[in-house]
């Protein structure tokens, strides 16, 4: 029979290397900043228009390259950056295997230009699918701009299997961010369809990680830093009561490189172990510096998984350097027993749960009273949970007990800014509507998170968050699309800091939470004002409710119109809903259960979890034989 394996064509092959390196536009963006930082440009500008899917463009100032360097670089395994097998143990760039621009040759219309320092002029490559059309000397500033256009337009199976724009966009966002953030003494800039999102000035850590994700950010950080034989650690972790629901900020990078690491991850979530409310997940920006002998990068074509020598002790000594820097900067109040009571957060006060230190605004505060109650302690970074505390000081004497029974333990970790609703008669009475208040019904409050309630049949046990948030879901969804809900005006308006990539998502989201009683006074690039708010919250939950608003948007970015309400409206419940831990009194109890079967569908939450259960008569004769 004769020979029948042959070699692929070049063009064949480079489009299924493209298949590895190429999934989405972020790849693309991925690699061209990358290049962009090796070729040690001081700025870097990113122009992207319909999310990627017509333009995505990436100049820096870098040292250029030459024609003939111009030309090689879009051949496979072309490459500067290693020479040897025995470099890739000593890498310090962020590319070495010479795939990336011949896969995205393939697979797009590239154009490149590009200029060193020392020569007259640059030189200009157009590709379309691997096909050199031409290279010729063109004008252009010292540095490379490489503009991809029409990506997978050979491959319509491809470009059929992308995502929407703002889906597309979010990941670009991602790879940008995570770039931009394992180097802030490199400028950035993204601009997307004509709009700026960032603006990233040449920086240090902290501040970069403030301007990618917003003025408030700032106070949130707890630095952590720790240098072994093996392996140097600094960077951030977010303080535990800033957690977020979703795992939105967690970073790390090794050597400059953003990585995934279970693991590692891991072995931060143990070091905020008892600090975190349930199913929250801490911040992080960490630098991880290990010299390139001991890991891996080349395990995976995209290189957001390594492997290192020795990852136990990685585990153990990151771990212990994030517990170090969260006790060191008091952030666990929870855990630091000496301390004086009647200055620290309320542990349980008149049979109350203990709030997390979230008020921004002391409600209570009082200028007449006396001024020693407000003598905060000067402890580093904890400055606003003691002047929350402080006005509860009073009423807290001597209950610091509870401090040490389980109950008390268990319901700091559950406590939530919505318990504060229930600490002024006036939000209280406002949760539930008037008519919605029955005297009939025979109900209780067990555990301070179910309420049981009896039936002809039985019993009938009730989550009480859980039911809230179907209340509260229904109401909104119905203020959205029907009927707007009531705001309350506030006698000042509320100045919010945010991202601009944030501010962004408001202007979007601003129609669907004016319906639901916000009232915005404007939204700038980095402030927003508010004028008015939901009758429902509090002022001081303002600011994490849309925080936490932003991140469920970011997480998971709704595809169409109908999915933006339901997500609104589910996160906006999820965080205005009484949390596990409140203490009901029987209205609210009762109000809770009419509320609840007043529902469209009231066996499940939005996210489709069990609301209630009963116990019938039969069950229970069952326990007694
Ligand atoms: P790799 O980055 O793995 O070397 P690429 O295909 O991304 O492979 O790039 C091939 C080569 O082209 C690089 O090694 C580098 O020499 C050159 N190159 C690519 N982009 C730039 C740039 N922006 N500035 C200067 N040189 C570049
Ligand atoms: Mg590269």
């Amino acid at each position: 029979m004769a020979d029948i394996i042959q070699l692929l064509p070049d063009h064949v092959a480079n489009q299924i290397a493209a298949g590895e390196v190429v999934q989405r536009p972020a790849s693309v963006v991925k690699e061209l900043l990358e290049n962009a930082i090796d070729a040690d440009a001081t700025s870097i500008q990113l122009l992207i228009k319909e999310a990627g899917k017509t333009l995505i463009q990436v100049s820096d100032n870098g040292k250029g390259m030459s024609e003939t360097d111009a030309r090689l670089s879009f051949e496979r395994h072309a490459t500067s950056k290693i020479k040897l097998a025995e470099d890739l143990f000593q890498l310090k760039t962020k590319g070495f295997r010479g795939e990336a621009l011949a896969s995205i040759a393939a697979i797009a219309h590239v154009d490149l230009k590009s200029k060193q320092e020392d020569t007259e002029v640059g030189t200009e490559i157009k590709i379309n699918g691997t096909k050199v059309e031409l290279q010729q000397p063109c004008v252009t500033p010292k540095g490379t701009v490489v503009s991809v256009k029409n990506l997978f337009f050979n491959i319509p199976a491809r470009r059929n299997f992308l995502k929407s724009d703002a889906v597309e966009l979010r990941h670009i966002i991602d790879e940008f961010q995570r770039v931009a953030l394992a180097h802030p003494q490199i400028a950035f800039s993204l601009h997307h369809n004509g709009n700026e999102l960032f603006q990233l000035p040449s920086s240090n850590h902290r501040q970069r990680i403030v301007n990618v994700f917003g003025g408030k950010t700032n106070e949130k950080l707890v630095p952590v830093e720790e240098e072994t034989e093996i392996l140097k650690v600094d960077g951030f972790v977010g303080k535990p009561e800033f957690a977020k629901r979703t795992k939105g900020e967690q970073f790390f990078f090794v050597n400059d490189r953003f990585i995934k690491s279970p693991y590692l991850n891991h072995a931060v979530t143990a070091a905020f172990e008892g600090l975190l409310k349930d199913k929250t997940y801490p911040s992080y920006f960490l630098y991880l510096t290990i010299d390139p002998k001991r890991i891996d990068i080349n395990i995976h074509p995209t290189k957001t998984e390594i492997k290192f020598d020795d990852e136990h002790a990685l585990y153990a000594i990151l771990r212990s350097a994030i517990k170090h820097s969260l006790g060191q900067f008091n952030v666990a109040p929870v855990l630091d027993f000496d301390r004086d009571a009647n200055l620290d957060t309320p542990y349980n006060y008149s049979g109350k749960q203990a709030t997390s230190p979230v008020i921004e605004v002391d409600r209570s505060f009082n200028p007449f009273e006396s001024e020693s109650k407000f003598t905060s302690k000067s402890s580093g970074g904890n400055a606003k949970s003691n002047y929350q505390s402080s006005s509860y000081a009073k009423k807290n004497e001597g209950s610091w007990e509870a401090l040490y029974t389980a109950s008390g333990l268990n319901s700091e970790h559950e406590s939530n800014f919505s318990n504060v609703e229930f600490e002024s008669e006036e939000v209280t009475g406002s949760l539930f509507d008037d008519d919605k208040k029955t005297e009939s019904g025979n109900t209780f409050q067990l555990q301070k998170k179910f309420i049981i309630s009896s039936l002809k049949s039985g019993l009938l046990v009730i989550d009480q968050h859980r039911a809230h948030t179907r209340i509260l879901y229904e109401d909104l969804l119905k203020s959205i699309t029907v009927k707007a809900a009531i705001s309350q005006q506030l006698l000042f308006p509320l100045v919010l800091q945010f991202s601009q990539q944030e501010t962004a998502m408001l202007k979007e989201l601003k129609d669907s939470l004016v319906q639901t009683g916000f009232v915005f006074e404007r939204i700038d690039t980095h402030e927003v004002e508010i004028k008015g708010i939901p009758n429902l919250i509090s002022e001081s939950e303002v600011s994490i409710l849309l925080d936490q608003l932003l991140s469920d948007f970011e997480n998971e970015i709704p595809e169409s119109g109908f999915t933006q309400t339901d997500l609104l409206a589910k996160s906006l419940a999820k965080s205005m809903a009484i949390k596990t831990g409140a203490v009901l009194d029987k209205v609210e109890q009762i109000a809770i259960v009419n509320g609840l079967f007043a529902c469209k569908e009231p066996n499940v939450t939005p996210s489709n979890r069990r609301v209630f259960t009963t116990l019938s008569a039969d069950d229970l004769e069952k326990k007694f034989m």
